[in-house]
């Protein structure tokens, strides 16, 4: 390791700056941050600069040393002038203060790592100057899987640490007890800033009083991409995780190693689980402590029962999550390049459930003959010959065009177009496979427009 990571106290510090460029003010923004001291010595100062150094000192003139008045804890060489950055840099390693000169390590003994500032939560990444870019790119990697709330909880924990120190003397016991705190839905509640709640996990001795929570969580329409950072931070905390045959491997793969899966789809074969034996096992084993993952396809509240698990939460007093997921009609759409509303072709659009019963699909058709606006049918393949020939009978144009969507947004994405008068057939002649959506608009052939 050629560098140390160290993070320095820099409160009432003073810090040299040489340079009035658009290079110091970033600098300086960060010292400002950190509180300390600015004496900046420049020919030239950019206004944005100045007015950030209003209650500092800046000296408008050439650099002729090192200011031997001044106690300095660290010197920035940010001028245009690579020799004067030289010269700077010398003056400050003979007198052993620490000298950055940016853009230039070999003339620095100290270099600013990236930084992710969740004060008071600090993260630096550094590649020890091989690539700015990359230690960049590393940074913006780890910040996406932070979660939102991280300064918050720093700031509680802190403000508990006196408290713990009391009621658990042993170390060792405090350690643990924080680290179960971590994974507890006492995080969750410091992020609800409710610390009365937050203080059962973090304080109390004995862990009977703490129930599990639930997570109902949308797993989007397949690409794992499409996973919201609340769900992907969900998957990790999990315990068990109950999910159905949407939710594609690629996205199951992203979820805690030692997660215990339950699968409690409907598959041929197999005997699928009840909703209300879905419903009864999230509860079950929330009031046992755990945290319960619900993945779903899509999102949860569209076509998802997820209102009905809710309420058998609610009854039952246990705390949960409802995490949004991109709905089918989002994702299918995006990826295929339908627009689902467009200026002039499209208003609205309704999401609609095309499920046949005994080969019916009971709707109020009626409503659904607008040619200016978009209906999007889920589960409706079983019962496509009954939609179209419902849209005809009730006023639709026959060249409506349709686009019947399989697999959206995986891999094995298939888009099948025609109109309301021969989708039907050519749906006959080709293989589809689940999950299809079936779109209905001018907005399928809208770049034809
Ligand atoms: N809650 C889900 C919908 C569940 S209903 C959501 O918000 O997306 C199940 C129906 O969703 C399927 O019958 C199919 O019509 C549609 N669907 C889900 N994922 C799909 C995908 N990747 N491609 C096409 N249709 C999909």
């Amino acid at each position: 390791m050629r560098y140390l990571p160290l993070h320095v106290d820099l409160r009432d510090r003073t810090v040299l700056v040489i340079g009035g460029g658009e290079v110091a003010r970033r600098k300086v923004d960060l010292l400002l941050r950190a509180g300390a001291r600015v004496h900046l010595i420049a020919l030239q100062i950019i206004p944005k600069l100045r007015v950030m150094l209003e209650d500092h000192v800046i000296v408008e003139s050439a650099y002729s040393g090192l200011p031997a008045e001044l106690s300095i804890a660290l010197v920035i060489a940010a001028t245009s002038d690579a020799k004067l950055n030289e010269r700077i840099s010398v003056a400050a390693q003979a007198d052993n203060i620490p000298v950055n000169v940016v853009d230039a390590p070999s003339l620095s003994s100290v270099i600013f790592p990236a930084i992710i500032d969740r004060d008071p939560v600090i993260v630096s990444v550094g590649s020890s100057a091989a690539s700015p870019v990359l230690t960049r790119s590393v940074r913006q990697l780890i910040e996406t899987h932070l979660p939102q709330g991280l300064s918050r909880l720093a700031a509680y924990l802190g403000s508990r640490r006196d408290r713990m120190k009391d009621l658990m003397p042993d170390l060792e016991q405090r350690r643990r007890k924080t680290e179960k705190f971590l994974s507890s839905p006492g995080v969750a509640a410091v992020d609800a800033g409710d610390l009365k709640q937050a203080d059962q996990y973090l304080l109390h001795q004995s862990n009977d009083l703490v129930t599990g929570e639930v997570f109902i969580v949308g797993a989007g329409p397949g690409d794992p991409d499409l996973l919201t950072l609340k769900a992907l931070q969900l998957m990790q905390l999990a315990d068990v995780v109950f999910y159905d045959n949407l939710v594609s491997d690629a996205v199951l793969d992203r979820v805690r190693r030692d997660a215990s899966m339950e699968f409690v789809g409907k598959r041929s074969g197999y005997r699928s689980t009840s909703q209300e034996d879905i419903n009864d096992l999230l509860v079950r084993l929330a009031l046992e402590g755990q945290r319960v993952l619900r993945l779903k396809g899509g999102d949860p509240f569209v076509f998802g029962r997820g209102g009905e698990e809710i309420t058998a939460l609610i009854h039952q007093e246990i705390p949960f999550k409802v995490v949004p997921g991109i709905t089918a009609a989002s994702g299918c759409a995006a990826y295929a390049g339908i627009p689902l509303t467009h200026r002039e072709l499209a208003q609205s659009v309704r999401f609609v459930t095309g499920h046949p019963k005994n080969g019916q699909v009971d709707l109020p058709w009626q409503e659904l003959t607008h040619q200016n606006e978009t209906i999007v049918f889920y589960m409706g393949l079983g019962g496509l010959t009954a939609i179209c020939s419902q849209m005809l009978r009730h006023g639709r144009r026959a060249d409506t065009p349709v686009a019947i969507i399989s697999k959206g947004t995986t891999p094995d994405q298939q888009v099948l177009k025609g109109n309301l008068e021969t989708i039907p057939g050519m749906v006959a002649r080709t293989q589809i496979q689940s999950p299809t959506l079936i779109i209905v608009g001018e907005v399928i052939n809208f770049a034809a427009h």
